[in-house]
């Protein structure tokens, strides 16, 4: 039988693949449409998501939503989803052996979807691409990965407090549009940068503009001139 999101949807419903599943109220297999051109892949439920069964409805939510409408584009217009479907107790961080038990899941929602751009929200989904990257260095910056871009952001639960990451969001945000451009016109870059070497795709319109290599930026300092997270740096 031919594999569909409400298939993936109802085994997440009834799975008990790891310990996530006692504690749960309802599991949250994700939403939005599956032609969506972007999905965005959050770390795990809340308390809200937890009682609703659905993704992304609480604080997180509201400021997730307000983001999108900035750029234009409202929450059915994508797909939302996370790391783990169930919630952790107390909104702990997943573990390894409950993320390693539903990555089947978030495979499977990938596949079906077959976005062309992957937006990450926090560490938990950008480890899935780039395991050993620092979110502070990466953030806002597209990479390839085969056919569609990834794009790892802050959570916007880690921005609700601190207005800095708040504004590191919205800047990352403001890039998206010009970032799926590319992507749904195909214009990956000739210069072949991909996932294993996590080398930034540029979203510069040509001539694309090469900096100089330059330190370990934190992400809580303006960004340099010229080398903001979003306008993409060239690597050759
Ligand atoms: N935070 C997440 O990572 N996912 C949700 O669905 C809600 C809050
Ligand atoms: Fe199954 Fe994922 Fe829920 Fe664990 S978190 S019980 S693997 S659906």
């Amino acid at each position: 039988m031919t594999d569909s999101l409400e298939k993936v949807a109802e085994e997440v419903s009834v799975c008990e693949k790891c310990p996530l599943a006692a504690s749960r109220t309802l599991a949250v297999p994700g939403e939005g449409p599956a032609s969506a051109d972007i999905m965005f892949i959050g770390e795990g439920p809340g308390f809200h998501e937890d009682q609703s069964g659905r993704p992304f409805v609480g604080a997180a939510g509201n400021f997730l939503e307000e983001l999108l409408q900035g750029i234009g584009l409202q929450r059915q217009d994508v797909y939302i989803t996370n790391v783990v479907k169930c919630r952790p107790p107390g909104n702990r961080d997943p573990q390894p052996e409950e993320t390693g038990a539903c990555s089947a899941f978030l495979e499977r929602q990938i596949e079906l979807i077959n976005p062309k751009v992957i937006v990450t929200l926090g560490r938990f989904s950008m480890a899935r691409w780039f395991p050993s990257a620092r979110i502070s260095r990466i953030h806002g910056q597209a990479r390839q990965a085969g056919s569609r871009l990834i794009v790892p952001m802050y959570h916007p639960a880690a921005a609700l407090h601190q207005q800095n990451l708040r504004d590191v969001l919205l800047s990352d945000f403001r890039q998206l549009p010009a970032i799926l451009e590319r992507a749904r016109a195909g214009r990956l870059p000739a210069l072949a940068t991909n996932v294993e070497k996590e080398e930034p795709v540029s979203m510069a319109k040509p001539p694309l503009k090469v900096l100089p290599s330059e330190p370990e930026p934190n992400a809580l300092q303006p960004a340099p001139e010229g080398a903001q997270p979003g306008q993409i740096r060239l690597f050759e």
